[in-house]
């Protein structure tokens, strides 16, 4: 119970920083946005500084102190574009395949020679862009 309020907390002030002008708002300005509580905000931007979603530095408005947060990382999710190369995912084998089965990622060729083509591929991406980067230099 406690970590789902925490993750959707973390998840609020992502969405509201991402729809700031720069990723960036007050501290004073982002626990009132999302209608949570100073402290609570506070000690959930403690914990995103540390993990790196966040940066915070220290303001001085008017009348009062308080904190730029800037975001500078949302926490990474897989795209399906990132694992279609994947041949499970187009497998007539899917609902037959386990670990310890008959047909099993263990001992299967089509993902091992799926694994291979796209390692092969991020390779000579990784080459070309030295290539190109040493031809700048
Ligand atoms: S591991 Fe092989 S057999 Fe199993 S689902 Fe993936 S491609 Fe199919």
């Amino acid at each position: 119970m406690e970590v789902c309020f925490v993750e959707e907390l973390e998840e609020k002030l992502i969405k509201a920083l991402q729809n700031s002008s720069d990723r960036t708002l007050l501290q004073s300005d982002l626990w009132k946005s999302i209608n949570s509580s100073s402290r609570e905000v506070s000690r959930a931007l403690a914990r995103m500084e540390k993990k790196g979603i966040v940066r915070r530095e220290p303001f001085t408005g008017d009348s009062h102190k308080t904190y730029r947060v800037i975001l500078i990382k949302k926490e990474q999710k897989v795209q399906i574009s990132d694992v279609v190369w994947c041949s499970c995912f187009t497998c007539h084998d899917l609902s037959r395949c386990g670990m310890g089965q008959p047909i099993s990622p263990e001992n299967c060729v089509k993902l091992s020679m799926s694994l291979r083509n796209e390692f092969a591929k991020h390779q000579k991406s990784e080459e070309l862009k030295k290539a190109a980067f040493s031809e700048k230099a």
